[in-house]
């Protein structure tokens, strides 16, 4: 298999003169991009970066984000993307766990590195879309007089998961299975050379990354990046720049529909194919989406960071009936099964955990062999989402496996129990946690987000929910919160919330 730097090469040879990259104010072809690959990975030498070393970074989405990632790659580096909204301890956690030589960041976030990170890595600045650390990236010599090599099997990057479950794990991704999920992108939903993806969600993301930046360079499509997601200017890039395929939260589609007066007024025709995950669409906004974007070319992707983030996909023939499922396969060069326990497969109508086999799986957890060892069986990864599967073999996501609660031997799935309760007039949001309980096991607790003015009303809440739920999940503890502590990608730490509430 390739290195990502031959996959680069070969896309300068072959569509050397069509648009790479496109950003507000440059446009880069697939020979200027190899040629500013060039040039940054020449500066990163001068840093002593090598085969194996680690190069971090850390910014929005830019052109010099881009190239210092392909220009570590070129030298047989490590990548390592990190989330550009980490808080400073977040970011001293990951850059102390990751130990980089170099740390790329952008120059207006690069005050948020902590001075005890600063000391252990030399920080080279971001310059937007025209130079890293000063060297201009589209002049200038470019000769690639050094031949740097490294093997597909080499780790092509850190990727650090969201940490929703405890602190984040950092995912070693080999050149081959970082190429692998960029093909998963050819195979699943066609891109191809003749797509003009948007890139709107942060590229330092595993999907973003493999499956629509690298996919990208793989089958020769553009790249249309937008530095940060904005409603009114999703809509303007895809008619300027006749953007074919979109990806996004579900809320991403959805909130142009409410705040931008003249939708209508936007050329939206150029769209194919919008891609979305992180969570389902019922089948009402399914059917209003394909009217108002004038596509019925939906595909939920559901994955994570371990897997690359390759995994299951729900098709744009299942977006009604299906409606909040994952789907019902993997995507080609990924399996998915749902075990009941360790030896017995879910069927149909039950509900266990989502296990996954796939090309594109992490080699393990960097310095966590202990955490790597746990996360495999018998070559299958366990995922840690618990899902439902329905008579026609679709899955369903119930819960995550660390959030369920067991209360006098029975299974209560916290996210049921937040489903019941978001329907409450009173309620922003909830969230739902096991309690130690001397003698049912674990007792469900409610800690709440209540509406501006509202005042917390606990019989009010337990009757909602008895007349919605069996009894043993109905909350028998309630705590109300002004917010629910989360992710810099904006889940809720339950982690947290437990710490917080363990006590009944
Ligand atoms: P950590 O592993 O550190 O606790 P995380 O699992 O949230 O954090 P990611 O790898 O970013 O980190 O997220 C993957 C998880 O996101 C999946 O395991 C699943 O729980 C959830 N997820 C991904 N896609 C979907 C989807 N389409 N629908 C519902 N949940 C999804
Ligand atoms: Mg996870």
């Amino acid at each position: 298999m390739w290195t990502l730097d031959e996959v680069l090469t070969t896309a300068a040879r072959k569509y050397g003169s069509r648009e790479a990259l496109v950003t507000t104010g440059r446009r880069v072809t697939f020979a200027e991009l190899d040629a500013a690959v060039t040039r940054a990975a020449a500066h990163l030498q001068t840093y002593g970066v090598g085969r194996g070393d680690k190069v971090a970074i850390f910014g929005r989405n830019t052109i010099s984000w881009v190239v210092g990632f392909l220009a570590t790659l070129r030298l047989g580096g490590i990548t390592v993307p990190l989330n550009h909204k980490l808080a400073p301890p977040e970011l001293a956690f990951i850059l102390g766990h990751s130990e980089n030589k170099v740390l790329l960041a952008d120059r207006d976030l690069s005050d948020g590195v902590p001075a005890s990170s600063r000391e252990k890595c030399r920080v080279l600045l971001l310059g937007g879309n025209d130079t890293l650390d000063d060297v201009p990236l589209f002049d200038g010599p470019a000769k690639r007089d050094a031949r740097w090599t490294c093997a597909s099997s080499d780790v092509a990057e850190i990727l650090y998961t969201s940490g929703t479950t405890g602190l984040p794990k950092g995912c070693l991704h080999s050149h081959a299975n970082v190429l692998f999920a960029g093909m998963a992108s050819s195979l699943a939903y066609g891109l191809d050379s003749t797509d003009r993806v948007l890139l709107a969600m942060p590229v330092w993301h595993s999907f973003p990354l493999n499956n629509l930046m690298l996919g990208s360079l793989y089958v020769g499509a553009t790249v249309v990046m937008m530095s940060e997601y904005h409603p009114m200017g999703m809509l303007e890039t895809i008619q300027r720049e006749r953007c074919t395929l979109f990806f996004g939260a579900p809320v991403a589609f959805l909130v142009p529909l409410r705040v931008v007066p003249d939708f209508e007024r936007y050329d939206l025709s150029s769209i194919r194919t919008f891609l979305y995950g992180g969570g389902p669409i019922d089948a009402d906004t399914s059917r209003l989406l394909a009217k108002r974007y004038r596509t019925e070319r939906f595909f939920q992707i559901f994955g994570m960071t371990e897997t690359g983030p390759t995994g299951t996909l729900l098709r744009p023939e299942e977006q009604v009936a299906k409606a909040g499922s994952i789907g019902r396969y993997a995507v080609s060069g990924c399996d998915v099964k749902v075990m009941r326990d360790t030896e017995t497969e879910a069927k149909p109508g039950e509900v266990g955990e989502i296990w996954m086999r796939c090309q594109s799986m992490m080699l393990g957890y960097h310095r966590d062999a202990e955490a790597t060892a746990a996360a495999f069986h018998d070559g299958w990864y366990r995922t840690g989402d618990v899902a439902r599967i329905d008579a026609d073999g679709y899955l369903f996501i119930v819960d995550r496996l660390k959030d369920m609660i067991i209360t006098g031997g029975e299974n209560v799935y916290s996210k049921e129990v937040e489903d019941a309760l978001a329907s409450h007039p009173d309620l922003v949001e909830s969230a739902v946690i096991g309690i130690p309980h001397p003698e049912w096991g674990e007792t469900v607790a409610a800690v709440l987000v209540l509406k501006p003015g509202a005042t917390f009303n606990e019989a009010s809440f337990h009757a909602h929910c008895e007349s919605r739920l069996a009894r043993y999940k109905s909350p028998r503890i309630y705590h109300v919160a002004e917010t629910l502590p989360r992710t810099p990608s904006g889940k809720v730490i339950k982690v947290e919330v437990r710490k917080k509430y363990a006590r009944a």
